[in-house]
């Protein structure tokens, strides 16, 4: 069985959840991007106010007091005279250290000239080819435009270790002539970087002019060239300048980003999870709700049908299966009650057919029985058990198998056929006369190969036929011989004759009358007339084959039909008649056998015609009678037959030229 398709309720059912839940799932990514995004763009904030705090700070604390610094070195009167010669170093580097003194970090102090002259504080050993000229802060200073210059980080040349200077040019008479700079350690700046405060997992830096992060609140960085391109694992913000070149810049990693956002979407995803539980739970309540009312009610309908189960209503609260359940049992009932009348009816019907003194009888057009109920297995001869199990093919009831076929024609032309007179034949062997009253069977249509059932009623009629027949047979049958009569003759002569014409077959007909009868009569009295008609007609009876016809016509008149003879058959039966009659001895004084006068006519096709037959056999024997009797004729011949001598007299003697004896040719 096909599924049916889906109901429309249905359909939104599973649809409805399904699109909202796809609808839901996407508000909570956008949801979710649009969070990201504002994380994004509040840590981008937030970090540009830590880099332009970081900015200002360095300016502030650390940039622009050097500045002041070495400016004010670079004016320093002390610094002129001593480059001049007129004062000894200790008089600067006593200076210079209250310098240092003032502006913690300095590393070193000191000034180069153009001729290479180099001096510093605190002391130390400088390298034997020191050129003050190919050293960084030289290069900054003299190429410095206007105040001070810083350079990127180096490598300082007594210690090894990482610093910046700042530089300013110093003038004789207008003119640069060497540099002031002063080395200065990170130490000072890590600290300025490490007092701001950073998002979780953030880190500061000073990035020089070149780019390169020097110093910052995480050493992984520095040293190297860059720092990562903010599309890595990174975050990084953009920077803020500082007036020596350098820039601040902050670094948030993603894991940390991601990490305040989950802090952020924790509640969106705790909202967006409740929804879809409380959507989604409502949904399946409702749909398992649904299902198993529907499961119970299918159960309920499978009970009551498949185990005749007493109704029920299964649902306390009313709704659309509560309903169905209702109208369930309404037409559950009324199919019971009918159904109960139905077998009623059933029963009586059947008790009715089982006990009927009528034949019924059920069966298929290949002759397969049915049914039969135990009258018409009786009157056949069976029980109703042995009918149907001996009966293989109904037509074997049948005397003449061709006649059921002609039935069932019949039946299928009409669909019913009523008393129709048939013979069957009893299971002892015996005839029986039914009259049979059949239809097709209105519930079973013909299958392709033209295949029916039928029923119908027989009735015992056999009294009624052989009473009738041996009524007909009374009526056709002469009361003296018990040989056709007239009216059987004239019947059988015409069918014949009927016959004749279609299969242009010949017949014969032989007619004869006893000679000097009314004699006969005279001298032996009338009965002994009469047992010679008897013996006559045993005489012809005894001589005749199947479908020849003897009869007595009338008086001492008889005759004989032949279908299919030929002449010569006909002349041989009535010299048989002939020598036969002679042979019957009469009683009394005289012994004087009787004769006959035999007169044969054949014809064939359409010349049989039975006045005709029976004109030219009469006539036929008349010349017999005439030719001197005991003899036999045929019409159309010259001469009758007879024997040569007669043994009777007074018949008018034999024809001259008649063959002796029998007479047959
Ligand atoms: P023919 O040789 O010319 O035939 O002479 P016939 O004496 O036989 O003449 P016909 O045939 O005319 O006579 C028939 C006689 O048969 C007349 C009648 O008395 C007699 N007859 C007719 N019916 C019966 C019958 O039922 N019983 C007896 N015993 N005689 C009958
Ligand atoms: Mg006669």
């Amino acid at each position: 069985m096909r599924l049916p398709r889906l109901s429309r309720p249905l359909l939104l059912m599973i649809l409805v959840p399904t699109l909202s839940g796809v609808l839901m799932l996407l508000l909570v990514l956008v949801a979710f991007k649009s969070a990201w995004d504002m994380v994004v763009k509040e840590q981008e904030r937030e970090a540009e106010e830590i880099v332009e705090l970081a900015a200002s700070a360095i300016e502030e604390l650390w940039v622009a007091p050097r500045r002041k610094a070495i400016e004010a070195l670079a004016d320093s009167p002390t610094l002129e005279r001593r480059i001049e010669g007129q004062v000894p170093f200790d008089a600067l580097a006593q200076e210079w250290r209250i310098a240092e003194e003032l502006l913690q970090g300095y590393f070193f102090i000191y000034y180069g000239l153009r001729d290479g002259t180099i001096e510093h504080y605190p002391d130390g050993e400088l390298p034997a080819d020191f050129n003050p000229r190919e050293r960084p802060w030289y290069e900054a200073g003299m190429s410095a435009e206007s105040g001070p210059a810083w350079t990127s980080p180096y490598e300082e040349a007594i210690t090894g270790e990482l610093v910046v200077s700042t530089a300013a040019p110093l003038y004789q008479g207008g003119e640069r002539v060497g540099v002031i700079s002063t080395d200065i350690q990170f130490d000072g700046l890590k600290a300025i970087l490490e007092g701001i405060e950073l998002p979780t997992g953030g880190s500061v830096f000073l990035v020089d002019s070149a780019g390169r992060p020097f110093v910052g609140t995480d050493t992984s960085y520095i040293g190297q060239n860059r720092l990562p391109p903010s599309d890595a694992e990174l975050f990084v913000t953009s920077s803020a300048p500082i007036s020596n070149g350098w820039r601040t810049s902050v670094i948030v990693p993603r894991a940390y980003l991601a990490e305040s956002f989950a802090e952020l979407l924790q509640p969106l995803m705790i909202a967006s999870a409740l929804i879809l539980l409380l959507g989604g739970g409502i949904t399946s309540l409702l749909v398992a709700r649904t299902a198993s009312r529907a499961y119970r009610l299918a159960g309920y309908f499978q009970r009551t049908l498949e185990q005749d189960a007493p109704l029920q209503e299964i649902f306390r609260t009313r709704d659309e299966f509560s309903l169905l359940n209702a109208r369930f049992n309404q037409v559950l009932d009324q199919a019971r009650e009918t159904g109960e009348q139905r077998l009623a009816q059933e029963r009586a019907f059947r008790f009715l057919v089982e006990q009927a003194p009528v034949g019924f009888f059920r069966s298929n057009h290949q002759g397969e029985l049915l049914y039969i109920n135990s009258h018409c297995a009786s009157l056949l001869g069976y029980t109703q058990d042995e009918a149907m199990r001996e009966l293989t093919s109904v037509r074997q009831l049948y005397a003449d198998g061709t006649e059921r076929d002609r039935f069932l024609e019949d039946l299928l032309t009409h669909s019913e056929v009523r008393n129709r007179k048939m013979r069957f034949v009893k299971r002892s062997g015996d005839t029986l006369w039914i009259s049979m009253t059949a239809r097709l069977r209105e519930d079973t249509e013909a299958d392709e190969a033209g295949g029916f059932e039928l029923e119908g009623f027989v009735i015992d009629v056999t009294g009624e036929v052989e009473e009738r027949e041996s009524l007909i047979q009374m009526a056709e049958r002469d009361p003296l011989t018990g040989v056709g009569n007239r009216r059987a003759f004239d019947a059988v002569a015409e069918t014949v004759a009927d016959r004749a014409h279609t299969t242009g077959q010949q017949v014969a007909l032989i007619v004869f009358d006893i000679d000097h009868f009314k004699a006969i009569n005279d001298t032996y009295g009338h009965d002994t007339g009469d047992t010679l008609l008897r013996q006559i007609a045993e005489l012809g009876k005894n001589r005749l084959r199947d479908g020849d016809l003897f009869a007595r016509l009338g008086g001492d008149e008889f005759a004989v039909l032949l279908p299919g003879a030929s002449e010569e058959a006909a002349a041989h039966l009535a010299e048989r008649l002939r020598a036969g009659t002679e042979g019957i001895p009469l009683p009394g004084p005289v012994p004087e056998p009787p004769t006959l006068s035999i007169g044969i006519a054949v014809r064939a096709g359409t010349e049989v015609q039975v006045s005709e037959l029976f004109k030219a056999a009469d006539s036929a024997m008349y010349e017999a009678k005439r030719a001197g009797r005991n003899g036999w004729s045929t019409a159309g011949r010259r001469s009758p037959h007879q024997p040569a001598a007669l043994p009777h007299t007074g018949s008018g003697g034999a024809a001259p030229g008649a063959p002796g004896g029998a007479g047959v040719q």
